[in-house]
C-alpha cells in the first residue's frame, strides 16, 4: 500500500498517517516532522530548513526531493507507506513519480482531506505537539489526560512556531497556490479519493478504511 495523504494543513494529515501507521503497520514519513527534527538537532538542512518553515514557507524543492529520496532508500518500506506533507509542489509530485518509476511500485492511492478554511485555522490555533515523539493534540478537541503532556511518551506539549494565527494564513495561501493543482495531476492518474475530513479523527479514519477496503480489499 503506497499511500499519499494530500490536504491542507490542519486537514488532520499528521494524526490520520499514525493511526494508520498503527492500525495497518505501514510506516508513515513525514516530510514536517522530518524537518523538524533536523532543526532541533541544529544541523545545517536544520537551519536551512527552518528559515522558510518560521515564515509559514515551503522549503526548496531541491532540498525535500533529497530528504524524500534518502528516506524511501532506507530498508522498511518494501510492503509500503504512508507520505504525509509530501508531495507538496507539482515539481515534487514529478519528483516521486521519477523516483518511484524507478525503483519499482508507485502510488497506489492519494487520499485528499476536505474542510472548511475557518475550521481549519481553529484547529491549528488549537493544537499542541509532543516534542518528543511528535503526537498531535489539541486544546478542545483532543486535550491530554494531564495538561501539557504527552498521553503517549510523557514528553512536553508545545505550540509550533507556525501555528500562530499570521503564520496559519500564509500556509494556507501556500496551500492554495502550490499544492492544491496536485489535487488535479491525481486526479488525471486516476488514483483521487476525495474525503471529508470533518469530525473527529476517529470519523475520519473510519472513512479512510472505507476506501481502503473498496481499493485494496482490507
Ligand atoms: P507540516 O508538518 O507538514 O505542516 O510541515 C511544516 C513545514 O515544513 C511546512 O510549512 C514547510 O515549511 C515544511 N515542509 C514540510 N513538507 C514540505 C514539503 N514537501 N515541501 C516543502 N516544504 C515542506
Amino acid at each position: 500500500m503506497h499511500l499519499i495523504l494530500l490536504g491542507p494543513p490542519g486537514a488532520g494529515k499528521g494524526t490520520q498517517a499514525r493511526m494508520m501507521e498503527r492500525y495497518y503497520r505501514i510506516p508513515q514519513i513525514s516530510t514536517g516532522d522530518i524537518l523538524r527534527e533536523e532543526v532541533a538537532a541544529g544541523s545545517t538542512l536544520g537551519k536551512l530548513a527552518n528559515s522558510f518553515m518560521k515564515k509559514g514557507s515551503l522549503v526548496p524543492d531541491e532540498v525535500v526531493i533529497e530528504v524524500i529520496e534518502e528516506r524511501l532508500s532506507r530498508p522498511g518500506y518494501a510492503r509500503g507507506y504512508i507520505l504525509d506533507g509530501f508531495p507538496r509542489t507539482l515539481a515534487q509530485a514529478e519528483a516521486l513519480d521519477r523516483v518511484l518509476g524507478l525503483a519499482g511500485p508507485g502510488i497506489d492511492l492519494v487520499l485528499s482531506l476536505v474542510l472548511d478554511e475557518e475550521e481549519l485555522v481553529q484547529r491549528l490555533a488549537g493544537r499542541r505537539v509532543c516534542e518528543r515523539c511528535a503526537e498531535v493534540f489539541h486544546l478542545s478537541f483532543r486535550s491530554p489526560r494531564s495538561p501539557g503532556i504527552c498521553d503517549s511518551c510523557g514528553g512536553p506539549l508545545v505550540q509550533r512556531e507556525d501555528d500562530r494565527e499570521e503564520t496559519i494564513r500564509r500556509r494556507l495561501q501556500v496551500y492554495k497556490s502550490e499544492t492544491a493543482p496536485l489535487i488535479d495531476y491525481y486526479r488525471r492518474e486516476g488514483k483521487l479519493k476525495e474525503i471529508s475530513a470533518v469530525g473527529n479523527p476517529e470519523a475520519v479514519k473510519e472513512r479512510i478504511d472505507q476506501v481502503l477496503k473498496g481499493s485494496f480489499g482490507l
